[in-house]
């Protein structure tokens, strides 16, 4: 039986339907995978092993839950679409791995999936594309207890995940993904591999969250609140958009140039903008 944590209430507006009969929901990013090769390849990046607890979301028709089931000891599924709960049950319901949690992922607590001895869990999905930002910086909270993530999203989401300072798509989602995670960037899906067919090209991601990360702010809070600031006007120095949080002085002072706009900035020169920004508001 599926856990009904909370009876999600958005509305459902329908957009084409699948052979099953599922109608797909746009406001729900259902666009589910349909290739076997893709979904081979997803599974091997994935390499579940027999121990592995396993959470995924998002299981829409298990293109992905029936082949991982197959393998590993455990598994909890986060669902939030009530027409595939039904469903769901029936294939796996009978299958004691199976655990369908039939709620919001983005509101979800996923330490609370952890037993007794338990460290870390595995994180899988072809997430839904339109809450993909909110729902990795709602994980990122969890990463000690999260050994990997493995996801498919928008191929822009997994460059801007993945770039590197001083290119065009590195952001504020660059910095907090990779001052959190190691980032991979795994391959590109087309739109043709989908049912239906999203508008855009589609990548997995890879992230293990670091047991000790390479840079560490002194305060995360404000770790987090520089690089909003600092990522606010793209187009503005560091000395305007971090005007009344630190002066050009005090950024120098860390040897970079407050004329530098964010995007040029390292991971490792954000963890110190940062904590001269705590150690300063401190006084
Ligand atoms: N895993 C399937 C596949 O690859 O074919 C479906 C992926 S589809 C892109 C996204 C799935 O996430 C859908 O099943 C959708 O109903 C579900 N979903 C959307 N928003 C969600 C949310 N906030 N919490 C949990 N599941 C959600």
């Amino acid at each position: 039986m599926a856990k009904q944590e909370r009876r999600p209430s958005r509305k459902n507006g329908s957009s084409g339907s699948a052979s099953s009969g599922h109608k797909h929901k746009k406001q729900f990013g259902q666009n589910f995978l349909n290739n076997p090769q893709i979904i081979r390849q997803i599974v091997a990046s994935i390499r579940p092993q027999a121990d592995d607890h396993l959470v995924e979301i998002g299981p829409g028709e298990a293109a992905l839950t029936a082949p991982l089931l197959e393998v590993v000891r455990k598994m909890d599924i986060i669902e939030i679409d009530n027409d595939l709960i039904g469903p769901l049950t029936k294939k796996f319901g009978s299958n004691p791995a199976f655990h369908l949690h039939h709620t919001d992922a983005l509101s979800f607590d996923y330490a609370t999936l952890l037993g007794e001895n338990e460290e870390t869990l595995r994180v899988v999905g072809n997430l839904p594309y339109n809450i993909s930002s909110p729902l990795l910086f709602h994980l990122l909270e969890y990463a000690e207890h999260i050994k990997d993530m493995h996801f498919m999203l928008q191929k822009e989401v997994v460059d801007r995940i993945c770039a590197a300072p001083g290119s065009k798509t590195f952001g504020r989602l660059s910095v907090m993904m990779q001052y959190a995670c190691e980032t991979e960037y795994l391959f590109t899906v087309g739109p043709e591999n989908f049912t239906p067919p999203p508008k855009v090209d589609s990548a997995i991601v890879r992230l293990l969250p670091y047991r000790q990360k390479p840079f560490v702010a002194a305060n995360e809070t404000d770790f987090a609140e520089v690089v909003k600031q600092a990522f606010s006007q793209k187009r503005k120095t560091l000395r305007n958009t971090l005007k009344g949080w630190l002066d050009g002085e005090a950024i120098e002072s860390l040897g970079i140039d407050p004329g530098d706009r964010a995007e040029s900035l390292s991971v490792a020169q954000f963890v110190a903008l940062a904590n001269l920004y705590t150690q300063k508001k401190g006084q």
